[in-house]
């Protein structure tokens, strides 16, 4: 096989196997980044609670206010209790009275209801973050069980590009730039191999003269229909 073809053949692998490597990351990261949105999505929770609490304690206040301006009211009616003159007087007072009294009843009943539903956000609160709390150290456990695994990912890469950057400098440069650009669009399917007298990229049948072109292999071959560097497999 032409030497230049050969190298470039082993470039377009060692690229391959590069790429291949950052999804292997992503899924090391899976599970982390699973249990970071957990935590994310419960800390969203607590503040809307919060916000319901704070909803709550206005309601408790201006239901506290009724309760004052009631018994505000009550003393008044006391008062005029001593200043009736007719039975009709002392009836419509003692509606009157009826009135006020039932609705203070009314509203402590509410305060009561109101303060019960405060105490179950409290207690709603203090689940979450007991359940943050332990994300966190199970986030932290996870972050160290997988750095080294990802830090040795990594170095992996970084071998793999030293290498590829050594067979670079031995790759003819007018080759190497003409096989960047096609990686450009056509990514690790940039150098293919010839399958039954079809390009492996774009699997479209390669006439008899360009295939012939691609056995005695002297120069380098593009795909006639996509573009892709040809080889035939040994
Ligand atoms: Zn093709």
């Amino acid at each position: 096989m032409n030497k230049h073809l050969q190298q470039l053949i082993e470039v377009a692998n060692l690229d391959k196997e590069i790429d291949a490597l950052e999804p292997k990351i992503l899924e090391k990261r899976s599970k982390l980044d699973r249990m970071l949105k957990e935590k994310t999505l419960k800390e969203q929770e607590i503040e809307n609670i919060q916000e319901q609490k704070e909803e709550i304690n206005l309601k408790i206040r201006s239901t506290n206010t009724l309760i004052e301006d009631t018994g505000i009211r009550l003393e008044h009616i006391a008062k005029k209790h001593h200043e009736v003159k007719s039975e009709r007087e002392l009836k419509a007072l003692n509606i009157e009275e009826e009135l006020a009294r039932e609705q203070l009843t009314k509203a402590n009943q509410d305060i009561e209801v109101l303060e019960k539903e405060l105490e179950a956000k409290d207690a709603c609160i203090l689940a979450l973050q007991d359940e943050c709390k332990n994300l966190d150290s199970e986030v932290m456990e996870e972050e160290k069980r997988i750095a080294t695994e990802i830090e040795e990912i990594k170095k992996e890469q970084e071998s793999l590009f030293v290498q590829k950057q050594k067979m670079y400098e031995n790759l003819d440069q007018k080759l190497a730039t003409f096989y960047e650009k096609i990686r450009k669009w056509a990514k690790n399917t940039s150098v293919v191999s010839v399958k039954k007298q079809a390009c492996g990229g774009c699997f479209i049948r390669i006439n008899d003269r360009v295939f012939a072109e691609i056995k005695q292999s002297n120069d380098i071959v593009t795909c006639p229909h996509c573009g892709r560097i040809l080889y035939i497999e040994s």
